[in-house]
């Protein structure tokens, strides 16, 4: 059998979503030192052999409709101040050739995400002036509304993407932004498969036909997502994994799962990854932790030390190396590679 902790060390682990900022721009702790709280920071993402990160800039409901720009600014000040301050562990990645030099100086690449479009304000030149700041990855939506389109938790009102919603897809194609519709609408995710001309990705979202939750992709917008070329990551939210909890909790939360709900495990994810892969080969799938973002973990995945679990799971269930290498981090860098800017 292959030797998974050296697959894992050896390989290129991209984890496309994490909520540690939230933690940081309030102040209760910071990326560099290892904490007791929370999921990940960057011992932490170095011991789970992490070694690029998309850290999400999160519109907090509190800062919409109006403040998402001024709050997407302080999260990116922390986020640029504290790869400032861990200059010798981690390093802002804007271009697939930056997470190449920084995985070969043995540093976290560090990935500007934005979660929830509040951010743009609604207006196409703040878009671009994001990508100029190094934004690679934009969620349209969180599970609100928005100028771009309806969130999940709108789900109700069958909304798609909006006239600015298609004209934002568009220019994030020429600015080489990645679209992510984790928490979009059904029907906004079905108008970035037409309007949308790369690949996109599901940050963290799961295989609805496993757990049947309104976060999770169906098995009809899996495939469409493969035929994009684009990429899922793997949500370990209990709610959105365990087969039992999907349709028995609040409709679009990630967080709050029953005190006497069963638990969530480790293998409960890879069942979601076996679907996926069953359904349309491994070139589709990575991980999407959703550390820090999620208040319950699954049994084996406490943190992100716990990570080379997942390599593990899959060389014990019979995946060959290059599909390891692919899930763990090989599938993200393709889309950045085809989508990213050059320079
Ligand atoms: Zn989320």
């Amino acid at each position: 059998m292959m030797d998974a902790a050296k697959l894992h060390r050896d390989a290129v682990v991209v984890d496309g979503h994490i909520d540690t900022l939230v933690s940081i721009v309030k102040q209760q702790r910071t990326l560099g030192k290892r904490s007791d709280e929370g999921h990940a920071d960057l011992p932490r993402l170095r011991e789970g052999g992490v070694n690029v990160q998309l850290f999400a800039h999160y519109i907090e409901p509190a800062y919409k409709p109006d403040r998402g720009l001024l709050r997407f600014m302080q999260m990116a000040d922390a986020f640029l101040s504290e790869i400032a301050a861990n200059a010798d562990h981690a390093g802002h990645a804007k271009t697939v050739d930056d997470i190449e030099r920084l995985i070969e100086e043995d540093k976290l690449a560090a990935v500007m995400a934005i979660e929830g479009a509040e951010a743009i304000q609604g207006d196409i030149a703040v878009l671009r002036m994001l990508a100029r700041l190094g934004v690679r990855v934009i969620g349209l939506t969180w599970n609100q509304r928005n100028a771009l389109a309806d969130g999940i938790g709108e789900a109700r009102t069958r909304g798609g993407l909006t006239e600015l919603g298609v004209r934002a897809v568009r220019e994030m194609n020429q600015l080489g932004i990645v679209v992510d519709v984790a928490h979009l609408a059904d029907p906004g995710f079905w108008d970035v498969v037409d309007v949308c001309e790369a690949p996109f990705i599901a940050s963290h979202s799961n295989a609805r036909a496993v757990c049947d939750h309104p976060r999770n992709l169906t098995d009809d917008q899996i495939r469409a997502l493969a035929a994009a070329g684009g990429v899922m990551g793997m949500n370990f939210a209990p709610n959105f994994v365990h087969p039992e909890l999907g349709a028995r909790v609040h409709p679009v939360s990630g967080s709050l799962a029953p005190d006497d709900a069963p638990r969530a495990t480790l293998g409960m994810v890879l069942d979601h990854i076996d679907h996926i892969v069953n359904l349309v080969g491994p070139d589709y799938v990575g991980l999407g932790s959703d550390f820090d973002g999620i208040g319950d973990t699954p049994d084996g995945l406490e943190n992100a030390t716990c990570l080379p679990g997942i390599t593990a799971g899959l060389v014990e269930r019979g995946y060959s190396e290059p599909a390891i290498r692919a899930i763990l981090g090989g599938n993200f860098l393709r889309v950045f590679r085809e989508v990213w800017p050059e320079h």
